[in-house]
C-alpha cells in the first residue's frame, strides 16, 4: 500500500464530537468549527508548483479543458456549486491559465483543485473507482426478478427495466450510472427525511414521545402499534404518518410541504426536488390502510395534541409523491454520511445529533423486513422505497442512490440490493468491516477510507507524543507506519521534530521510513536538525540505506 492510499482529510471535529484541529472540506484550517487562518492560501503564495502535474505549456500554464479533465477525474463536475461562478470565469479567461491566475478565480475553493490534482480526497483515484462502480452496475443489469409495484396504476406502469446508480462523496466527488437523471418517486425513502426534520424541529423527546425506536418484526403497513400504543419507528407507515404530523403542525398545508421540499433541495445541493401529481392522488385514493393507521393512532391518543390528521395524511402522500433523481439522491445520502452538512455547498442542513439518530435507526429498520438481514449482509443505514428507489449511506465517506423499479417479496429494489451486495463484497464499506484489518482479501486500496484515515492521525499523534505503547497498539491493528498526512508528514517526521528518542527508535525498529519527504521536501532527519536533537540526527543519519545518503 502506498502512502497516496492512506491520504485522507481529517476526520471532522464535528463528526467526532471531539474539539480538534482538522481542515474542513474547502481546506481552511478551523479548531473547533472556528476558521483561524488559511494556510494553503500561503502555502500557495509560496509557490506550489501544483500545475505541473499536468500537461502544461513551456511558461507552466494549462488550458481550462485540461484543468476541468483533471477535476472530472477525480469525480469533481463543473456544474458543482462550489465551482459554477469560479468556471464561468476561467471560460472568459483569455489564454492559459496561470496557477496564479486559479488561484484568485476559485478563491477558497482552490484548495479542493489542490486536493483533486494531489489525490487527496476520501476516495483516492477516483477514476478507478468509477469503473469498479460500472461493472457492478453492468452485472446486477442482467438482474431481472422481481416485480414492480402495482397497488397505484401510476408504479404498475414505469419501464422495469429502469436502472440508475448514482454516487456522492463526502468531499463532493460524483459519478452516476443509467438512468440517472430520470425522476422518480421517493416513496419510502420520504421517512428518514421527514423524520431527520422532525427531530430538528421539535427535539429527541418530543418525537420520541410519539414514536418508538425498534424495529417492529412486521410489514411496513401492518396494522399495529407498540405496548404503549406507538408506531414501533419512523420507518414504518404509523410512524412515518405521525413525523408528518409533528413538522410545522400549526402552519397551512402548503407550508408544511414547502418545508419539507426545502430541505430536500438543501440536501441535495440546492436541485429543487419535483412533485408527481397523479401518485399523489392515486395515493391518496387507495390509501385505506394508512387512513386505518392514523384513526387507530388517534384512538390510542397516540399523536400530539391537536393534530388534524386528515391533513397529516395528505402530507404524509404528497411526501412520498416527491421525486428526484439517483444523482440528487445520491447527494441526499452523501449529506448524511457527512453529518447533515452538505459536501457540495458545505451547507449544515441537519444537526450530528440528528444525523446519528436517522442513520440508527435507518440501519435498524431502514428496508422492511429485510432489515435484520441487510444490517448483518451489507452494514450500512439504507432506506428503500416502493418505486424501486434506495438510499445507501456509508458514514464520513459517501451516499449511494440505486433505483431499480422490480421489487423483491419485501418490497425492496431486487437489482438495488444485489448492487449493495457486490459493493460491499468488493470493498470494506460494511459497518464492522473495519475489524477485519489488513485479514481482508477485499481491495486493500479502497478499504474503509475512514477507518484509515483515523489510524493515521492517531498514529502521527502518538508518535508526535512519544507514546510507544499507543504507537504499537496501532501498528498491530495494522495502522501503516508510513503513513503521512495531509502535508506529507509521517509519524517519524513527528517523532523526530519533537526529539522522542524511544519513539525514533521505536519506529525505525519497525522499518519507518527515514528518507520519507514531507510536501516541502524535508526529511525526519531534517526535522531532527532544524529542532536541535543531534543524537537524533546521528541516530536517523546512520539509520538511513547507503543508496539514500547518497541521494
Ligand atoms: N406510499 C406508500 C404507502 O404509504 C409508501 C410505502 C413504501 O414505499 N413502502 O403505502
Amino acid at each position: 500500500m502506498s502512502a497516496t492510499d492512506l491520504q485522507c482529510p481529517l476526520p471532522s471535529a464535528e463528526i467526532s464530537g471531539k474539539p480538534q484541529m482538522k481542515t474542513s472540506n474547502n481546506g481552511l484550517i478551523e479548531i473547533s468549527g472556528k476558521r483561524i487562518s488559511n494556510i494553503k492560501a500561503d502555502a500557495h503564495k509560496a509557490g506550489s508548483n501544483l500545475f505541473s502535474a499536468l500537461e502544461t505549456n513551456e511558461a507552466g500554464e494549462i488550458s481550462v479543458d485540461i484543468l476541468a479533465a483533471a477535476l472530472r477525474r477525480q469525480g469533481i463536475h463543473e456544474d458543482d456549486p462550489r465551482f459554477a461562478a469560479a468556471f464561468r470565469a476561467l471560460y472568459a479567461h483569455p489564454g492559459p491559465l496561470t496557477e496564479e491566475v486559479c488561484f484568485e478565480l476559485f478563491q477558497e475553493s482552490f484548495s479542493i483543485v489542490e486536493r483533486a490534482i494531489k489525490d487527496r480526497f476520501i476516495i483516492p483515484r477516483f477514476y478507478d473507482f468509477k469503473d469498479q462502480i460500472n461493472e457492478i452496475y453492468a452485472q446486477c443489469r442482467g438482474e431481472r426478478g422481481g416485480r414492480v409495484a402495482d397497488y397505484i396504476p401510476q408504479l404498475a406502469r414505469v419501464d422495469p427495466d429502469q436502472f440508475a446508480v448514482a454516487v456522492t462523496t463526502v468531499d463532493g466527488q460524483r459519478a452516476a450510472f443509467g438512468d440517472s437523471d430520470k425522476a422518480y418517486c421517493v416513496q419510502s425513502s420520504c421517512k428518514p427525511i421527514n423524520y431527520a426534520i422532525a427531530l430538528e424541529e421539535r427535539g429527541e423527546k418530543f418525537v420520541h414521545r410519539h414514536v418508538g425506536r425498534e424495529p417492529s418484526g412486521r410489514s411496513f403497513n401492518e396494522l399495529a402499534l407498540n405496548p404503549a400504543g406507538l408506531p414501533h419507528n419512523p420507518m414504518i407507515n404509523a410512524g412515518a404518518i405521525m413525523c408528518c404530523s409533528m413538522i410545522k403542525p400549526k402552519a397551512a398545508l402548503a407550508d408544511r410541504f414547502d418545508t419539507v421540499m426545502d430541505f430536500w433541495s438543501r440536501l441535495s445541493g440546492g436541485q429543487a426536488p419535483g412533485f408527481n401529481n397523479p401518485v399523489f392522488l392515486s395515493e391518496k385514493s387507495t390509501a385505506d390502510r394508512n387512513f386505518a393507521l392514523a384513526y387507530f393512532m388517534q384512538e390510542k391518543g397516540a399523536f400530539p395534541k391537536g393534530v388534524n390528521i386528515l391533513d397529516t395524511l395528505d402530507f404524509y402522500f404528497q411526501s412520498c409523491s416527491i421525486e428526484v433523481t439517483a444523482h440528487q439522491m445520491s447527494a441526499v445520502a452523501a449529506t448524511l454520511a457527512n453529518a447533515g452538512v452538505c459536501p457540495l455547498t458545505n451547507e449544515r442542513v441537519f444537526s450530528n445529533d440528528t444525523v446519528k439518530n436517522c442513520l440508527s435507526l435507518m440501519y435498524s429498520c431502514g428496508m422492511y423486513d429485510f432489515s435484520g438481514e441487510f444490517a448483518f449482509t451489507i452494514g450500512l443505514p439504507a432506506k428503500s422505497g416502493v418505486s424501486g428507489a434506495l438510499m445507501v449511506v456509508v458514514p464520513q465517506v459517501m451516499g449511494f442512490a440505486i433505483w431499480s423499479p422490480r421489487l423483491d417479496a419485501l418490497g425492496n429494489s431486487v437489482r438495488g440490493v444485489a448492487f449493495c451486495r457486490e459493493l460491499v463484497n468488493r470493498f470494506s464499506l460494511h459497518n464492522y468491516d473495519n475489524l477485519l484489518n489488513q485479514q481482508t482479501k477485499k481491495d486493500p486500496t479502497r478499504r474503509d477510507a475512514q477507518h484509515r484515515g483515523d489510524q493515521v492521525y492517531q498514529l502521527i499523534n502518538a508518535a508526535s507524543l512519544g507514546d510507544i505503547d499507543e504507537i504499537s497498539r496501532l501498528i498491530a491493528h495494522g495502522a501503516d507506519i508510513n503513513a503521512a498526512d495531509y502535508d506529507g508528514r509521517s509519524p517519524l517526521h513527528l517523532a523526530a521534530a519533537e526529539g522522542r528518542r524511544d519513539a525514533v527508535a521505536f519506529l525505525v525498529s519497525k522499518n519507518a521510513n527515514c528518507a520519507a519527504k514531507d510536501r516541502w521536501g524535508a526529511t525526519p532527519l531534517d526535522d531532527a536538525r532544524r529542532h536541535n536533537h543531534p543524537e537524533l540526527f546521528n541516530f536517523l543519519a546512520s539509520s538511513l540505506d547507503p543508496q539514500e545518503k547518497t541521494q
